[in-house]
């Protein structure tokens, strides 16, 4: 079976940045397991994968376009330390993260610089601007259960959905 839509698979993968350095793992005893189609992975990375089945190796390099997008500039403002007044000044440094609530909802924001009295925050997505490289086997291809088709995501080996509908 190819990988393709309404397909779950599971994959063994190393990411790395442009310095080779690693950022996320994903092994043979606990593999990423997706549904295919649905926006559950990034855009170069799912595309790479259509057509590919058990056993096949890829190395792909993604461009900040087809990962996270482009570092927006206009999502970087500075704001007043007292938007940080619950929170131990140890803790604001540059690359500290917080979650907060925005018009998009629940989003990761970076604290880019610590001024005297202001904060530079920075709302993009923290792999922004990186060109992204995937080392991925694929461990196992599935046809997904209606269940997973109608809930766009991969449920586990037991059925369990782990997410509220
Ligand atoms: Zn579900």
């Amino acid at each position: 079976m190819q990988i393709a839509d309404n397909v779950v698979a599971s994959l063994r993968y190393k990411l790395t940045d442009s310095q080779g350095e690693i950022l996320d793992e994903a092994t043979q005893a606990e593999p990423f397991v997706y549904l295919h189609g649905a926006n559950n992975i990034i855009p170069g990375l799912e595309n790479a994968l259509l057509g590919k089945q058990v056993n096949d190796q890829l190395e792909v390099t993604i461009p900040p376009a087809d990962a996270y997008g482009e570092h927006d500039e206009r999502l970087t403002q500075e704001v007043s330390k007292e938007m940080f007044s619950g929170v131990d000044e140890a803790q604001l440094f540059p690359g500290a993260q917080f979650q907060a609530q925005t018009d998009a909802g629940q989003e990761v924001i970076t604290i880019a610089t610590v001024q005297d009295d202001t904060v530079t925050i920075d709302g993009n997505h923290p792999l922004a601007g990186e060109t992204l490289h995937f080392d991925v086997t694929v461990l196992d291809v599935r046809a997904a259960t209606a269940d997973e088709m109608s809930h766009g995501h991969a449920h586990d080996a037991h059925g369990d959905c782990g997410h509220e509908h």
